[in-house]
Order: C-alpha cells, then structure tokens, then sequence
C-alpha cells in the first residue's frame, strides 16, 4: 500500500461512512495493519491509503494488544479532562514532529470490523491517537492545528511536501 503525502486531495475529502462489512474490507484492514508497522506508525487512517471512508486502524504498542484497535464509523461524543500538549507525527507529512494541545481523554463510539458497536473512554496516547486518527476521516491534518507561529517556521517544509503529495496523487489515482 503507498501512503498518501499532504497535497493529495483526499487528504482533504471528508470520508463517507462504510456500510459493507466484509472480506474486502478487512483484508484492506489487515494490509494497512502490514504498512503501518513497516512505516512504524501508532495510526493509519483509509483515507491515508487512498481509501475515502471512515475507519482507521490505532495501535499503541501497550502489553496484551491492548491498545491495538479497528475503529469503523467513529464518533466523539465527548472531550474529558484539560487540554494537554503531546508531540505528533503523521505517516503523510513525513519528518515533521510537533506539540499540539488535544483533550486528555475521550468518550467514543465506534463499530468494530464484524459492525458490532463499541463505546469507550479513553485517555491519555490512546485518546491522543484515536483524535489524529479521527481529524483525518473529517480531512484534517495535525498542523492544521499549529498555532500561527508554529505554521510559519515549518510553511517551507510544508510547502515541499504538498509539491511532492500532489505529483504522487496523480501517478496513483482514485482507490
Ligand atoms: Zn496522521
């Protein structure tokens, strides 16, 4: 699978809800569960694939396969807690890391890959996790929320990215 780079469109698209939960789906599942872990990533969001729907897949490595998730059709229905500073990073704006300011914990509601529903809290990386995941199915990415500061001393950086994003878009095409 090729991740997509900032500057690809469907970065950008707001992700349509999936209704069909089957083989195909969860073999795309398991084939982004492989490029995650290659790219050492924590989260991968379909979109992030090429793939305009809403799900993602999360792992944040604790004991057990206890942080390890499929989240199909999420929503957030409640912010808990203070807003805390944590660093972030994102397999499609590669070697840019910055602290962004999220809620420590979150109340969610999810399907998982058989369609089955799922309410959570969440809290601390897994919530920090499950938020980045989630802004890219409504076609957000981290450094949208930089503060203006931030954004205009890593702009130059950005601005190469999304020049290499969109020369990617073309070669690869609509999933
Ligand atoms: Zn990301």
């Amino acid at each position: 699978m090729e991740v997509r780079i900032i500057g690809d469109p469907i970065l950008r698209k707001r992700a349509k809800k999936v209704v069909e939960f089957n083989s195909k789906l969860k073999e795309i599942i398991n084939d982004m569960f492989s490029t995650m872990y290659l790219y050492d990533g924590v989260g991968l969001a379909a979109p992030q694939v090429g793939i305009s729907l809403r799900f993602f897949i999360m792992d944040s490595r604790e004991d057990n396969d206890k942080g390890k998730k499929i989240v199909i059709n999420p929503e957030i229905n409640e912010f808990l807690g203070e807003n805390v500073l944590y660093e972030e990073g994102c397999l499609s704006i590669p070697d840019i890391f910055e602290n962004i300011e999220r809620p420590e914990g979150i109340k969610v509601r999810y399907q998982d890959i058989d369609g089955n529903f799922i309410e959570e809290e969440l809290h601390g990386y897994q919530a920090r996790i499950f938020q980045h995941e989630f802004d890219h199915l409504e076609g957000i990415l981290f450094t949208d929320k930089l503060p203006i500061i931030k954004k205009t001393m890593v702009k130059k950086d950005l601005i190469k990215l999304i020049e290499k994003g969109k020369k990617r878009a073309l070669e690869l095409g609509d999933v």
